[in-house]
């Protein structure tokens, strides 16, 4: 059973948020992963409170398979981030963590120097079931970091599976970190991941491994212009770094600015990010009549009664579907 702890009023998690405390902030993002209806209301409330202070960072997504190097990679970023003057959030997406807390970034050791630093916040990924609903919240949590003074938002996530579309639909830039010599196969890099990315980065371009990350980029470049340009203009880009040696960093820091001059110039940031709130409330519309329909105690039984049938094949699920769904409407 969880217990409820003690909240603050709306206006003190608004009011704390906006001043940059960061005790604040980490109560207001628990606030809005909590399940219990009374703190939905007041998330509610905290949410749109700082609404209008929102929207300003630089949103970046960041994915690759584990070992690849990604929080090597975010810790040396991160740290050249803060060390120009930003004040840098990172959150991640991983939907397939367990509830015991266990989650990409559940092991704070992995990024010393920024978990460590004021400047630097750092978020693990929310315990959920389903991916909507661990999406939905890290996103209400990047609006509170927004909110709250963070002017460059890293948000990671694994790249084996949906969690990249979820990340890909709520960033401005989208950046995929690769090995040298592995095939995307190999990697378990969906080719879907490949094209959906603004850069590709092949990581740990160092010692022995520099002239194989040069080759792969050559490759990865030929292969690139096979697809076709994105509507936006842009051309995705192929890097080679060391996250380790910090080697290639500032170039990329430099693309994903060009990157958001253009948009902003084109017109094509606002365009994602209109697109983007608007499939999120239709993302959200479907969390919502998906929750209320499978809490329905009437729904519950019913359900529990006709699974075995429908699992046998006695009877149709398309039909059982559409009477479960009239009998659920009929008592709105
Ligand atoms: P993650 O699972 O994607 O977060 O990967 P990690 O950042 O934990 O790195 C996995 C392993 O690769 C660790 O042993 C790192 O020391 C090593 N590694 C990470 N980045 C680099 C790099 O740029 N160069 C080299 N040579 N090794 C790296």
């Amino acid at each position: 059973m969880l217990k409820k702890k003690n909240r603050l009023s709306g206006q003190a998690y608004i009011d704390g948020v906006l001043n940059g405390d960061r005790m604040v902030l980490s109560r207001a993002i628990t606030l809005v992963e909590s399940t219990l209806a009374t703190d939905q209301q007041l998330a509610e409330e905290v949410m749109e409170g700082i609404l209008p202070y929102t929207g300003k960072s630089i949103r970046i997504g960041i994915t690759g398979v584990p070992g690849v190097g990604k929080s090597t990679f975010i810790e040396r970023f991160g740290k050249m981030l803060i060390d120009q003057g930003h004040k840098l959030a990172v959150l991640a997406v991983d939907p397939s963590s367990p509830a015991s807390g266990g989650s990409i970034l559940g092991d704070k050791t992995r990024m010393e120097v920024l978990s460590s630093d004021k400047r630097a916040y750092i978020r693990p990924s929310p315990a959920g079931t389903t991916l909507g609903g661990v999406s939905a919240r890290t996103r209400e949590a990047m609006l509170l970091c927004e909110a709250s003074g963070y002017d460059v938002i890293l948000i990671e996530t694994v790249g084996v599976g949906q969690s990249e579309t979820a990340v890909k639909g709520m960033t401005d830039f989208f950046l995929l970190l690769m090995l040298a010599g592995a095939g995307d196969e190999l990697q378990g890099i969906k080719k879907g991941i490949i094209e959906m990315c603004d850069a590709l980065v092949i990581n740990k371009a160092d010692g022995e491994n520099l002239e194989a990350a040069k080759r792969a980029r050559r490759e990865y470049a030929n292969a690139l212009h096979l697809f076709a340009s994105k509507e936006n203009g842009w051309y995705p880009q192929v890097k080679i770094c060391s996250g380790l040696s910090g080697q290639g960093l500032d170039d990329i820091w430099q693309m994903i600015q060009g990157f958001m001059e253009k948009m902003k110039l084109n017109g094509f940031f606002e365009i994602n990010r209109s697109t983007q709130r608007s499939n999120w409330m239709h993302e959200h519309i479907q969390y919502l009549l998906e929750n209320k329909f499978y809490s329905d105690p009437k729904i519950k039984r019913e359900l529990s009664q006709i699974l075995e049938k429908v699992k046998s094949g006695d009877v149709s699920p398309i039909i059982k579907a559409k009477e479960l769904v009239g009998m659920f409407l009929q008592d709105q």
